[in-house]
């Protein structure tokens, strides 16, 4: 197991490894409570039983509350059905929320935390890849408002992260390619070694390896912390982390989300590694390189989307400013940098 202990205004470790499920108890640093277990159609009859099984054994009364899966239940729907549950439930500030789930579990529950008596703790334990590498550690929590995604959310660290690298083995393909999008960007932002061994070792194929995964998910892990740490609150380094994303949201909206997280963000950064090099902020070689990986994950270079829609759907985004767009650009494999980009100069960066 390899544990991460993460500085934010809340410590809190982050511990990854085969087998996890079981031995919650002695990961959670909280007494035995009441706790409600969050979690999704698909991950319950999957995960559920062990979870709540070890929860019971180590003296904790438990509830279960269970979403619909994929973005759905990050809506006010669910957010008022989960905080009227805990209400119904009579939790209090010294009971806990243990989110079983991926993304959408992780940033739904995270929110109903913050909320719910002003604040009550919660644990995740994530279940997809996305989610170990990227969504259960940081705090940031949210749902979807009709106007647009994640804009009701709270900055709330959790208790612990609790991976148990075992479920990824029961993710389907789509899936498990999304969440390798989100670690090829830590890659290409902050370690070439890391780079360098998903190349050698590519993870559709090994995902078997349970010690690979491990090092992986771990080493994505403390690339997230040693961002967090230093910008807990997104207003400065912390903005390095959307790699891709802007693009990457634009392709999301443009497919009225039917384009998976991961791929999206893949697109998004084999388009601003393109522009890198023609603005002559990378070698040419860089976007070369990180097309060839995409690629040999099954991931997407590209989109099919016209200009024009893209850049109606990146005008909406926060990193638009009057007629200039804020983009993280690769230097080089594992160093990127934000650059400011003329609007009037995106066209001639897209459509070559
Ligand atoms: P998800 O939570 O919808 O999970 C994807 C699908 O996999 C779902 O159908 C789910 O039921 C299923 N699933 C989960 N675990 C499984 C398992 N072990 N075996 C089989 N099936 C399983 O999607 P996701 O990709 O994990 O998360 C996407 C969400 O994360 C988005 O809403 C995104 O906005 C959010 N996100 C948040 C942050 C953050 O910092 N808070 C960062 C990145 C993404």
């Amino acid at each position: 197991m390899e544990t991460i202990h993460i500085r934010a205004s809340k410590a809190y470790d982050v511990h990854i490894g085969a087998g996890l499920l079981d031995r919650i108890c002695a990961l959670v640093p909280a007494k035995p409570c009441r706790a409600v277990i969050v979690t999704d159609e698909h991950v319950a009859p999957l995960y559920l039983g062990r979870l709540r099984q070890a929860l019971d054994e180590g003296g904790y009364k438990t509830d279960v509350f269970i979403t619909a899966c994929g973005e759905e239940a990050k809506s006010f729907f669910w957010y008022e059905k989960l905080v009227s549950f805990l209400a119904g439930k009579r939790l209090t500030r010294t009971d806990m929320l243990f989110a079983l789930g991926g993304g959408v579990v992780g940033d739904l529950t995270g929110f109903a935390a913050a909320t719910y008596l002003r604040g009550i703790p919660f644990a995740q334990v994530p279940t997809t890849l996305l989610a170990a590498v990227d969504s259960s550690v940081g705090g940031k929590t949210a749902i979807n408002l009709p106007e647009g995604k994640n804009l009701l959310g709270a900055f709330n660290q959790p208790c612990a992260v609790i991976m148990d690298t075992d479920t990824v083995k029961t993710l389907d393909r789509d899936t498990f390619t999304d969440g390798c999008g989100e670690i090829i960007k830590h890659a290409v932002l902050a370690d070439d070694a890391l780079f360098a061994l998903l190349r050698e070792k590519p993870l559709p194929e090994n995902r078997e390896d349970g010690a690979l995964l491990e090092k992986i998910i771990a080493r994505n892990v403390a690339i997230k912390q040693s961002v967090v740490e230093r910008d807990e609150r997104d207003t400065g380094i912390r903005n390095l982390l959307n790699l891709g994303h802007t693009f990457g949201h634009a392709i999301e909206a443009c497919s009225g989300f039917t384009v998976k997280h991961g791929h999206a963000v893949a697109a998004g950064m084999a388009i601003v590694s393109r522009i890198a090099a023609r603005q002559g902020i990378c070698a040419d070689d860089v976007p070369q390189r990180i097309e060839a990986i995409l690629r040999a994950y099954g991931l997407p270079t590209d989109t099919q989307y016209p200009f024009e829609d893209l850049l109606a759907a990146l005008r909406m985004d926060k990193k638009f400013s009057g007629s200039t767009l804020r983009l993280v650009l690769p230097e080089k494999i594992g160093k990127c940098r934000i650059e400011a980009i003329e609007e009037n100069r995106l066209d001639k960066y897209l459509l070559g």
